[in-house]
């Protein structure tokens, strides 16, 4: 199929021409046609599909004939987030640049005055986040009584951020008769509901089966098993940059998932403290600085962008080589999204999952939904961790703690499999060993050199042969003296 057989209106066309594209992709050819004649569409797609054009494209065409009046906006596209809404905004642009149709971009972080006076004048195209566009109708501003189409982009997403009550008041706010386009990834029980209840015998069209991954993307799980609990996270931090570094050249940029936000802020300071080029984005960050770090990471001046799954959602920034995920998406779904924010549009790209054994359980499930395993990967420089060096050598300088002391029962529990093949523990042990043995004989004996130190083998480091002072010795301190005041 083409899109000259579509009946879009010539001018856009002609923009569908300059933007390059020659073949319209599954879900334009199932849904535009309906579209065009004005039928309610209900579009089973992920972002990456086209979707947005299946929607803009007929939209301009039917827009065309007709004129808006003041305060009564003619079509309204809800959106999510401020970011999606952008984004769509963004594509009226390019291919309504040969017709004349008004829009305005209603979102949260941005002033109502500017917004204001763009309803004022008369909109053809309102494009909304559900509660700034509800804040503005209360205000009195905006009636959305002369709606000729309405769509709903990614109402899972919607559905996940609780916006269900508003987008059914929105609904109710709509004459009767509007047209609907409705699109969701999938289709939890909640959406069916909203879409039989509110749209009129809609063409129902799928562009692939939901929660399908995209085959230009390589998928991997590399397997994290910190040596204590308390240091996952550290370790976690350590494996995201080995991992990053790991890729070379191959790494044109990335997007690193982290499922919440604190995380966010202590991924963003850890590789920023290692030289990564990095910027951060999630749905509490002011929005001139989610704008600006989008705009970065889209020219290419930021290379790694730490972002939530509400911030990116949806974002279509082609290119992005590679997306780490910091952690395993709780929702099988969000790993759907999240790896297709690469491998776009036939290009190939990279998905990583960190894993610890506590997340295995999400794994588990998100390999049910994509109908596949995801391949192991070594993490780069062999199983991890052997205990760091430069963090064993910090225990050495540090007092013993009593915390510590108390573990070794704890230590000799038996473990699971795979956390004993590839856990540091064994190798932690041996590293801690000489500062006990050493304690003790220094203090029993006097610490001479000659004296044999017990537990090490052939081998004994440096240190432990150093002549021990007089008066330290002389201070006689109790074993545990350390413990006690750590
Ligand atoms: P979307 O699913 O709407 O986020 O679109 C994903 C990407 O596909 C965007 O970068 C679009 O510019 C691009 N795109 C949309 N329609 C086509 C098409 N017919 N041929 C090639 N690329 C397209």
């Amino acid at each position: 199929m083409t899109f000259d057989e579509l009946d879009l209106d010539p001018n856009v066309l002609k923009a569908v021409q300059e933007a390059g594209y020659t073949q319209p992709t599954p879900i334009q050819a199932q849904a535009i046609p309906f579209a065009i004649k004005g039928r309610d569409v209900l579009g089973i797609a992920q972002t990456g599909t086209g979707k947005t054009a299946s929607f803009t494209l007929p939209m301009i065409t039917r827009l065309v004939k007709g004129r808006a009046r003041a305060r009564m906006p003619r079509s309204l596209i809800l959106c999510p987030t401020r970011e999606l809404a952008a984004q769509v905004a963004e594509n009226f642009d390019t291919y309504g640049k040969y017709v004349k149709l008004s829009k305005a971009l209603l979102i949260g972080g941005v002033s109502f005055g500017d917004q204001d006076k763009l309803i004022d004048r008369g909109v053809d195209v309102l494009i909304a986040t559900p509660g700034r566009l509800l804040d503005h109708f209360e205000r009195g501003k905006l009636m959305l009584s002369a709606i000729e189409i309405m769509v709903v982009d990614e109402a899972d997403r919607m559905l996940d951020m609780g916006f269900i009550p508003d987008i059914e008041r929105i609904f109710k706010l709509t004459p009767f008769h509007r047209q609907t386009l409705f699109f969701s990834a999938t289709m939890p029980p909640e959406i069916t509901r909203l879409t039989t209840e509110f749209l009129h015998n809609p063409e129902r069209v799928e562009a692939t089966a939901p929660a399908t991954t995209a085959t230009t993307v390589e998928q991997l799980l590399c397997r994290l098993h910190p040596s204590r609990r308390e240091d996952a996270e550290r370790e976690k931090r350590d494996l995201l940059r080995d991992v990053l570094r790991g890729e070379g050249d191959a790494l044109k940029n990335a997007i690193v998932f982290c499922n919440r936000k604190r995380d966010i802020s202590s991924v963003f300071k850890s590789l920023e403290k290692s030289g990564f080029n990095v910027g951060a984005l999630h749905g509490d960050l002011d929005q001139s600085v989610r704008t600006a770090t989008l705009d970065g990471f889209r020219d290419g001046s930021i290379a790694i962008l730490v972002a939530s799954d509400v911030a990116a959602r949806g974002l279509d920034i082609p290119g992005v080589s590679h997306v780490v995920n910091f952690d395993v998406p709780i929702h099988s779904e969000d790993y759907v999204h999240r790896i297709g924010r690469t491998g776009r549009a036939g290009r190939t790209g990279k998905a990583i999952t960190l894993c610890l054994p506590h997340e295995e359980k999400h794994v588990e499930k998100i390999e049910k939904l994509i109908e596949r395993p995801i391949a192991a990967m070594e993490p780069p420089g062999g199983p991890r961790p052997a205990p760091r060096a430069p963090a064993v050598e910090a225990d050495e300088a540090r007092p013993p703690r009593r915390a510590r002391e108390d573990r070794p029962q704890r230590r000799a529990e038996p473990r699971a499999p795979r956390e004993e093949a590839a856990a540091p523990e064994p190798v932690r042990d041996v590293a801690r060993a000489p500062r006990r043995e050493d304690d003790r004989p220094r203090r029993r004996s006097g610490g001479g050199r000659d004296e044999a130190v017990v537990g090490l083998g052939d081998h004994v480091p440096a240190f432990l042969l150093r002549e021990v002072p007089k008066r330290a010795l002389r201070a006689n301190v109790p074993d545990d003296a350390d413990d006690q005041a750590a």
